[in-house]
């Protein structure tokens, strides 16, 4: 008998790259989940159920075993921390970079820099570790506005292609973190349900490893 799984993924940009390689993995939901207002869905398999939640969310679920697994950007388990979770697999999916940013050819001021973010606690680690002396903004969306408004001097934020930035007046700075999506699976989670755990491990390795060997969106971007 499979042990039941629950696999909490991200929705949004990175759910349209997450469920083809599901897929690859022979996982996929029953109902089109892109266009269902349900948060829980069965699979192919009896024993996997997908559930469907914000990125900042996903690291909550798998910690406190409410999901076994779950699929998260490094910037989410980087800023929410990874206690509890073993992350065994990188998918090489929903790659970007967390980086700082600021107004095109502006020298920073003297006195203390004002940073706006909703990576608060990466951002802390970064600035704590180049030794400058920061106040940290909270934001919880448009972090470009930020600087243009005057509200901050830098952001700490994510960038892919460089275009959201640049549409505002704004340049990439210093190099945070490369950020893809990783697999994560609850400790317990794991010792109790190893062997549905690990079949699904597996069946992911393989499927981005075929990626990796045929060229294919893996090595994108
Ligand atoms: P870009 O204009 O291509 O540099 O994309 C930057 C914006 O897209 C960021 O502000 C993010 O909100 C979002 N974004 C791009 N890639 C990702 C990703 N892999 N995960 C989460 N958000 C992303």
């Amino acid at each position: 008998m499979d042990q039941p799984v629950t696999i909490a993924l991200t929705k949004g940009r990175i759910l349209k790259e997450t469920l083809p390689l599901l897929a690859e993995a022979g996982i996929w939901p029953l109902e089109d989940i892109g266009t269902s207002r349900k948060l829980i869905f069965e699979t192919n398999l009896p024993h996997v159920r997908l559930i469907v939640i914000r990125g900042t969310d996903v690291p909550t679920y798998v910690k406190l075993g409410s999901a076994d697994m779950g699929i998260a950007g490094k910037d989410m388990l980087l800023e929410f921390g990874a206690e509890d979770m073993y992350e065994p697999l990188d998918l090489g999916i929903a790659r970007c970079k967390l980086m700082t940013a600021g107004r095109v050819n502006e020298a920073l001021p003297s006195g203390r820099v004002r940073v706006a973010t909703k990576f608060v606690n990466v951002a802390r680690r970064h600035f704590a570790e180049s030794g400058f002396q920061v106040e940290l903004i909270k934001l919880y969306g448009a972090m470009e506005l930020a600087p243009l408004m005057n509200l901050a001097d830098l952001i700490v934020d994510i960038v892919d292609t460089g275009n959201t930035l640049r549409a505002n007046g704004m340049e990439p700075r210093e190099m945070i973190a490369d950020v893809s999506s990783r697999l994560v699976v609850n400790k317990a989670a794991m010792k109790r349900k190893y062997q549905s755990i690990e079949t699904i491990v597996a069946s992911l390795s393989a499927a981005v490893e075929r990626r990796q060997q045929t060229g294919g969106l893996d090595n994108a971007g």
